[in-house]
């Protein structure tokens, strides 16, 4: 088990978690890591074998099969950890994570915390669904993904209610949870959770 200060962010679906992301790794050294864009890579990777799994849950917004999300996201953080990375929070064998848009389900937060290690926060960004919403259907208009479009994003929200709501329901009976607006704008967003994360880490 690697003993290192983890951070999970989780959103109903992109409040901008991805560029708030990057503004903390340069605040803190994180290591940033994407569930949502380790499953992208896997799934375009030549020989996977869960490419089909993969595409078929991220269109119709259901949850991959844990298995599959947590080896990803175990292996990418024992690749930082093999870089000897210098820097506050980076000795042997510990690190410093971000881990973005996971855990969705209480299946994988339980085998993420049993195989791997014990989130020390959990940043939840939240807004309403008509944001969300907007800003899925504006990123649809380059992203290329198969997911940013009407459809999808209903399921995406369904999946969030049922399955993504228990798990910050459980990280907040631990008192773990940092919830923050995302309705203001990206630096404001972005100095509420510099600051949450600067107390935290002090403490
Ligand atoms: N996903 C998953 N398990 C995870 C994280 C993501 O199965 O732990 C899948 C799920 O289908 C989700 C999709 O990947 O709807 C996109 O997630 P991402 O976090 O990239 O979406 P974003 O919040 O950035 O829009
Ligand atoms: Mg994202």
């Amino acid at each position: 088990m690697l003993q290192s200060p983890l951070f999970d962010i989780l959103a109903q679906s992109d409040v901008g978690k991805g560029t708030q992301c990057a503004r903390l790794v340069k605040d803190f050294g994180f290591c940033h890591l994407s569930a949502g864009d380790l499953l992208r890579a896997e799934q375009h990777r030549e020989g996977s074998e869960y490419g089909e799994l993969i595409q078929t849950c991220i269109k119709e917004g259901t949850i991959v099969p844990m298995e599959v999300t947590v080896k990803l996201l175990e292996n990418a953080m024992a690749a930082a950890l093999a870089e000897n990375r210098s820097g506050e929070g980076w000795t042997a064998g510990r690190g410093r994570f971000l881990i973005d848009g996971f855990p969705r389900k209480m299946d994988q937060a339980e085998k993420f915390e049993h195989d791997v290690g014990q989130a020390s926060a959990v940043l939840f960004y939240s807004t309403t669904q008509e944001v969300m919403l907007e800003r899925l259907l504006e990123r649809g208009k380059t992203s290329g993904r198969e997911d940013d479009n009407a459809e999808s994003i209903k399921k995406r929200f369904n999946t969030y209610k049922e399955q993504t709501m228990p798990v910050i329901e459980h990280y907040e009976s631990l008192g773990k949870v940092i919830e923050i607006d995302s309705s203001a704008s990206i630096d404001e967003v972005h100095q509420r959770t510099k600051a949450a994360v600067a107390k935290l880490l002090s403490a």
